[in-house]
């Protein structure tokens, strides 16, 4: 089983399942929903997914036609996306408490990727365990 939960800990879930390939998404709705530079997303099988609490609290929003968003109402922490007709939602993995054992495979929507943000460089920029030293 694979845990979760929300920034405010009031939504858990747990996954009784694998879940599919990580992949890092670029896409304006992606980094408007989750404020960052990519959200990192995988495929779960909606049989294997369960809100162990707070699901009142899950609200959704569609950000496409056929897509919505949902997200615990209280912190904002986005949970998860599901398109309208498939089988599985997309797992926002931010919110993972445990390590899923997938790892990931690839980024998409590059074509609208933050100028900001260095596919190439930026995983070579120093690393800090917690703050820099000259914070
Ligand atoms: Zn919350
Ligand atoms: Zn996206």
């Amino acid at each position: 089983m694979i845990k979760g939960s929300c920034m405010c800990g009031e939504v858990t879930y747990a996954i009784n399942g694998e879940i599919g390939d990580i992949t890092h998404c670029h896409c304006t709705t992606c980094r408007k929903a989750h404020g960052t530079a990519f959200s990192s997303v995988a495929a779960v099988q909606m049989k294997d997914f369960e809100f162990t609490s707070g699901e009142e609290l899950i609200k959704c929003y569609r950000s496409s036609p056929d897509k919505v968003r949902c997200f615990c109402s209280n912190c904002g922490s986005h949970i998860y996306a599901h398109r309208e007709g498939q089988s599985h939602y997309i797992l926002r993995l931010g919110t993972l408490d445990d390590d899923p054992g997938a790892r990931p495979v690839n980024h998409i929507w590059v074509s609208l990727k933050a100028p900001w943000y260095n596919l190439e460089t930026d995983c070579g920029l120093p690393k800090y365990d917690e703050w820099p030293d000259d914070r």
